[in-house]
């Protein structure tokens, strides 16, 4: 077996600012964290690392849910999770779509027989509570699925009340992918039932975990689902015996990716160590630099001041530009990742992302300075 070329390829690999919508930049603390030695998996030194994880979610979820841990997988893992979890066979599930993930949810229930009642709105624009409580009254759906930070069109789904409109029956799950730990998220006070989110983002750690959080009511809601044919992977019952285990012993569900959880772990004690509302400030005026920047220079942003998300803008280029030759010389000639759109005119729309690690005003002003050498 030859190793010949291995460490040049390691040294090879570019050195690239990631300001597109995900992956966030990884701070070295956590990647030193992913470099240290592989625990098994039912090692009580990595049970001690998993109970810490747990707590620190519970903090960064803003909820007191037991049942709160990452799952293995990447954010659409924790969406998947989330949905075959919570939907019902034959059942309609409510769900608010004004964009590219919203309608990810909607294919998500199909695969699981339940049938989605789309409540749409203009992408770009907020789903109004009244609509989406009218849709629950007319179809008696258990079940509300919304996508809290839209991150095809860097619009925040207001969800603070929707509770109320809802009153307290059909189980409310929330994807908060790209807005856990960069912008506010109050899972308890929303009266969020499931939320899942993803670590590539505003955690700023790599692709591969889905923090998940469960109320009692949803765990309780998941189990008496009679018809449901639930994933193994994703049954949170059987996930629930490894990563919460009542105070017993944990046991074997798939083997944890160790490196992952180590790096989640620094994650998580680097957001808490910098405190939420700190953090939300930082991202918020970072990315508000940024939209100011790009309105100046005639990008029409999508959305309005109020409903934007500081974290993640999409922004259509004026006529004269051309959004992917942009983005392919920002990379060549600046290192340096922003993403395009989704969807429809997906080439006439520009997604930066400010997450994280990278949200900072001086991330904002070189994407900016680059911007302008190649338009
Ligand atoms: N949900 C939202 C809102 C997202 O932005 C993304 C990824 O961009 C996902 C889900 C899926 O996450 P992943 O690509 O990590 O599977």
């Amino acid at each position: 077996m030859t190793t010949q070329g291995s460490v040049h390829d390691c040294n090879s690999i570019p050195r690239i600012a990631l300001h597109g919508p995900g992956p966030a930049p990884v701070p070295p603390e956590v990647l030193e964290a992913m470099a240290q030695p592989v625990l098994g998996h039912l090692d009580p030194a990595f049970g001690r690392i998993m109970t810490e994880v747990s707590e620190h979610l519970r903090t960064v979820f803003r909820t007191t849910n037991a049942m709160t841990f990452p799952i293995s997988g990447t954010g659409s893992a924790g969406m998947e999770a989330a949905i075959a979890n919570t939907v019902i066979p034959g059942q309609p599930i409510v769900i608010g779509v004004n964009g590219a993930f919203g309608n990810r949810l909607i294919d998500m229930a199909r695969r699981y027989d339940a049938t989605p009642i789309p409540v749409t709105a203009p992408w770009g624009e907020t789903i109004s509570d009244n609509d989406i409580a009218d849709a629950v009254d007319k179809s008696g759906a258990p079940v509300v699925a919304m996508v809290h930070a839209e991150t095809s069109t860097g619009i925040a789904q207001p969800l603070q009340n929707l509770r109320k409109q809802l009153g307290p029956d059909p189980v409310l799950v929330v994807d908060a992918v790209t807005s856990l730990a960069g912008s506010p998220l109050e899972v308890d006070d929303w009266g969020i039932d499931v939320c899942c989110s993803g670590s590539q983002k505003c955690l700023s750690v790599p692709p591969g975990l889905a923090p998940i959080t469960f109320s009692a009511r949803a765990v309780a809601h998941a189990a008496k689902r009679s018809d449901a044919r639930t994933p193994w992977y994703f049954d949170i019952g059987l996930i629930a015996r490894y990563w919460t285990h009542d105070g017993g012993a944990r046991s074997y569900h798939h083997t944890a990716p160790i490196s992952m959880i180590y790096g989640l772990h620094e994650g998580l004690r680097l957001v808490l160590a910098e405190g939420l509302e700190p953090r939300f400030r930082r991202h918020e005026e970072a990315g508000r630099h940024l939209q100011q920047g790009l309105e100046q220079r005639g990008f029409r942003l999508l959305g309005t001041k109020a409903t934007r998300l500081p974290q993640i803008t999409a922004a259509a280029t004026p006529p004269q530009i051309d959004g992917p030759e942009v983005r392919r010389r920002l990379r060549k000639e600046h290192a340096l990742e922003i993403g395009g759109g989704l969807g429809e005119d997906a080439d006439k729309i520009l997604r930066i992302g400010l997450m994280g690690h990278g949200a900072t005003i001086d991330a904002a002003n070189a994407v900016l300075t680059a911007i302008d050498s190649v338009t």
